[in-house]
């Protein structure tokens, strides 16, 4: 199990101050599993990146990573950071770092000032005989500002020369492994041996995050196994290029899924390509998701519904659970600080009678609606026990009344 020891949480989490609940499964050797985002804009376009970045705090992100790869983008990194501090928003900000990140902190003190991580992938620091000297200067500036830094490993873009050798190698040797497990051992390789000597440079060890995207649900899987089991570091998770829609959210799911439930992993990510027009927050409220339904973290209240039938002919049910639960995740902004705990609300919302009183009685507060033929009145249960019937037209109003008033009682 990958392990978050204390002092990496003061330079990475030390403004995270989201209440958490640690389920019956932890990892991260038992810390807060973190929800990371990254932007989508020009990080030289100040405004467009603060308001992103905001947004992506406001909807729960912890950490927020920008694209630092021009010299504009590097000198409007501390202008972010101060504009960001100035509205009260002070999720961290990490410097993801590609092909002239040595140059751009070196020559942008501001920049490595502001960062509170640096991301470097080893594929892209350079080749040949600027390579070491380029990733050193990187990890000197890290050590000069006490950041930690995630070597964060991408199959695509993996360091060409490692896994050439690695290639040759196994194609010599007398029992040669697969292409693909070869590429597997190149990913695992290339993380912990620029950990090694990033520590050997001087970073702290506990200052060291690691991470090996890939965009295969097997093969980050079995790369993370790998990866766990050769590393104490702290491990960054996210399976990259997941994708669009339904798709990117599933196969994210099957693949974090696994790991999280293994103790593997201590920061998430949830790499989701947005629909034009849709919201960048949409990966961060999945990466919640994944974590409050496996019972790891709760961020906001959930609904459970069951999926309506031949009983519930009407649309009246699918509006009422849509509407609940828009509404709960609506109050959460000014809930989490009013009500400590309400993220861990349960809200059940049903079709019917055969299983609604059941699963409503297993809620903190659940309603049953009416189905086909059925009397033209909805039982609330509150704590397992009946405490009214809901009739009329407006029921969704009185429940959200029933469920305000639940929340005032008992988290006010
Ligand atoms: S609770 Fe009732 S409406 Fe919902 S799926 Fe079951 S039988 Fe159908």
């Amino acid at each position: 199990m990958s392990s978050v020891p204390s002092s990496i949480q003061s330079p990475i989490q030390r403004r995270v101050t989201v209440p958490v609940r640690i389920g019956p499964v932890t990892a991260g050797g038992g810390a807060p599993i973190v929800v990371q985002s990254m932007t989508n804009t020009d990080t030289a376009d100040v405004a467009a990146t603060v308001r992103q970045v905001a947004e992506l705090a406001e909807a729960g992100s912890e950490l927020v990573r920008i694209t630092v790869n021009t010299e504009s983008a590097a000198r409007a990194v501390a202008q972010i950071r101060s504009t960001l501090d100035a509205q009260g928003c002070n999720v961290p900000l990490i410097g993801d770092f590609h092909f002239n990140g040595h140059r751009l902190l070196t020559d942008y003190p501001d920049c490595a000032q502001a960062l509170a991580k640096y991301r470097i992938n080893p594929g892209n620091v350079g080749s040949g005989a600027t390579r070491d000297s380029q990733f050193a200067t990187m990890i000197e500036i890290a050590c000069r500002y006490d950041r930690p830094v995630r070597i964060g490993v991408n199959w695509g873009s993996l360091d060409q020369d490692l896994i050439v050798r690695m290639m040759d190698e196994n194609a010599r040797s007398a029992a040669p492994l697969s292409a693909e497990r070869v590429m597997h051992e190149a990913m695992v390789e290339s993380a912990v041996a620029n950990a090694a000597r990033a520590v050997e440079l001087g970073l702290p060890k506990d200052h060291v995050i690691l991470s090996c995207k890939m965009s295969g649900v097997q093969d980050l899987i079995a790369v993370y196994r790998m990866l766990a089991a050769r590393s104490d570091h702290a491990l960054h998770l996210g399976l990259t290029e997941a994708g669009m829609g339904s798709k990117g959210i599933v196969a994210s799911t099957a693949a974090l899924a696994v790991l999280l439930q293994e103790g593997i992993g201590d920061t998430i990510r949830v790499s989701l390509t947005p629909a034009p027009g849709e919201a960048r927050t949409r990966e961060v409220q999945v990466a919640q998701e994944i974590l409050q339904t496996m019972g790891l973290r709760s961020f906001a209240p959930m609904v459970t519904a069951c999926p309506g039938c031949g009983r519930t002919t009407s649309d009246t049910f699918q509006h009422l659970a849509q509407d609940i639960q828009g509404y709960l995740r609506e109050q959460m902004p000014h809930w989490r600080s009013r009500y400590p705990g309400v993220e861990t609300l349960q809200v059940a919302v049903m079709g019917c009678v055969v299983n609604g009183p059941g699963e409503s009685k297993h809620a903190n507060i659940g309603i049953s609606l009416p189905g086909n033929g059925e009397r033209p009145s909805a039982p609330v249960f509150v704590d397992g026990e009946k405490v009214a019937t809901l009739k009329g037209d407006d029921i969704t109003a009185q429940f959200k009344r029933m469920v305000d008033d639940y929340v005032e009682r008992h988290y006010g």
